[in-house]
């Protein structure tokens, strides 16, 4: 277990190297307060948890900013252990001298990330608290932020804890029975531990499938754009999102590669990605990109299916459109400003929701963003944390398939098998909580960090 540890002091700039308005010095260890002592000189007497003005000092003792600094003292503070802040003017020069003297006071630089890894080594945190805050420094858009502020409020790691606990009881329960050889397991006892863990399984699944929609929340909602050459994707997809970004000219074709692009509609992100015509090539380089185009179909939330109406409906059109069968899939009537050619009574019955745009003009773009927003921008749900990374997802899955076979055990009254897969469950999920992690995950994780958090 975790328990309060007494490392060396601490010193980094929160703030980039860069003229700013504003830099932030963190200290944070033992001796925070004594080596503050020697940067910064208080107008008043020092309070704790109450800013202060004053002067910051160089090494040797000159005045070089005017400045404020507060003091935190453990165990509740970032760290948990007794941490300082200075506040100086945003100038570099500053910072590095005022840097010097904490050093010069006994303080070392503090690694990437290891203001938060103190914080989790003293239990102010577990593991998904410290990937929340790399996630919520990271986040672009809102409904980023808010999964990450959740996460960072510890649902997420209360909700795998509890799971754990009595995952461990039940585990702590069956090996002291099978301590007495003589006496079987009581059937009733399987027949409960069944039921319960089938609705562990059911928690844990409503989990591993979260992940699709933190993932969106995190990286954008992924949405494919395709049709025939010339149909006009890179068009619309520009006119999504504001700005030119891929080539648009009159040769079939030519968007050979996926271009991706980010947009942020009502504070969510949606990834558009501008697939190559698909159609069936010779050439090596248009058939990489087709193959591209389909593997992002794959993957999409939703597809925007462009139609040229401009010009009749083609057998290429309606093949794709067969394709996208069971796809959810926004139709997408392009070239609404030119004369219509296309009858689009003979388009294939399908709920698809039609969309009738001019990308050219930005006709009817308004109302196709805002259906892409009523469809996944629901704002997150109060108290939920939703997965939002690749390894706590790949842990829940590993933690869902041993209680599947516990459960399995359970039924067909073998004890021992049971335990230990009780016993492999708690080992994944208290990877993901910390409880249980090894070294290297917990480098990995703090790796990403800046330094200074
Ligand atoms: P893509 O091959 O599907 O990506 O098609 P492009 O976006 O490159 O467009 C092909 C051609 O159609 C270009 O000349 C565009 O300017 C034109 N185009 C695209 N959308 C519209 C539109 O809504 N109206 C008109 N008039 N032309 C368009």
């Amino acid at each position: 277990m975790r328990q309060q540890m007494v490392l060396d002091t601490i010193a980094a700039a929160a703030t980039p190297p860069i003229p700013s308005a504003i830099a932030i010095i963190r200290i944070s260890g033992a001796q925070a307060f004594s080596v503050l002592e020697k940067a910064f000189v208080p107008k008043g007497s020092m309070q704790a948890r109450k800013l202060c003005l004053g002067a910051a000092l160089a090494p040797d003792g000159a005045k070089i900013d005017e400045a404020m600094a507060v003091k935190m003292p453990c165990p509740h503070s970032y760290t948990g252990e007794d941490c300082a802040e200075i506040y100086t003017h945003g100038s570099p020069g500053v910072v590095a001298a005022v840097l010097d003297t904490l050093f010069a006071a006994g303080a070392r630089q503090a690694e990437a990330g290891e203001f938060t890894r103190r914080a989790f080594l003293n239990g102010r945190m577990d593991l998904t608290q410290s990937e929340a805050v790399i996630d919520l420094i990271e986040s672009r858009t809102r409904a980023a932020a808010e999964n990450a502020a959740a996460q960072l409020s510890g649902v997420l790691g209360k909700k795998l804890a509890a799971i754990r606990g009595a995952l461990l009881d039940m585990a702590t329960q069956f090996s002291a029975m099978m301590d007495f050889p003589d006496e079987e397991v009581p059937e009733l006892e399987l027949e409960q531990a069944e039921e319960a863990l089938g609705q562990t399984e059911q928690t844990l699944f409503q989990l591993y499938k979260s992940y699709a929609r933190g993932a969106m929340l995190k990286n954008g909602v992924p949405i494919a754009i395709c049709g025939r050459p010339n149909a006009g994707k890179s068009s619309l997809m520009n006119a999504i999102v504001g700005f030119d970004r891929s080539i648009v000219t009159d040769i079939p074709g030519t968007t050979r590669d996926i271009v991706e692009q980010t947009a942020t509609l009502s504070g969510l992100a949606f990834v558009f990605s501008d697939t190559a015509g698909l159609r069936e090539s010779e050439d090596v380089v248009e058939r990489i990109g087709i193959e591209r185009a389909r593997q992002a179909l794959d993957q999409a939330a939703a597809v925007l299916a462009v139609l040229d109406v401009s010009q009749p409906l083609t057998a290429q059109d309606e093949s794709l459109l067969k394709e996208l069968t069971g796809k959810h899939v926004f139709l997408v009537l392009n070239k609404s400003d030119l004369p219509q050619q296309m009858d689009i009574s003979r388009l294939p019955d399908s709920d698809f929701k039609r969309f009738t745009v001019s990308a050219k003009t930005g006709e009817g773009v308004d109302a196709l963003c805002r259906a892409l927003v009523e469809t996944f921008g629901q704002t997150q749900i109060p108290g939920e944390s939703y997965l939002s990374n690749p390894r706590q997802k790949d842990a829940i899955r590993r933690a869902l398939a041993a209680v599947r076979r516990a459960r399995e055990a359970a039924r067909m009254l073998t004890a021992d098998v049971v335990c230990t897969d009780i016993e492999e469950a708690c080992e994944a999920l208290g990877e993901i909580t910390g409880h249980s992690a090894s070294q290297e995950i917990i480098d990995g994780i703090f790796s990403r960090f800046c330094v200074g958090k």
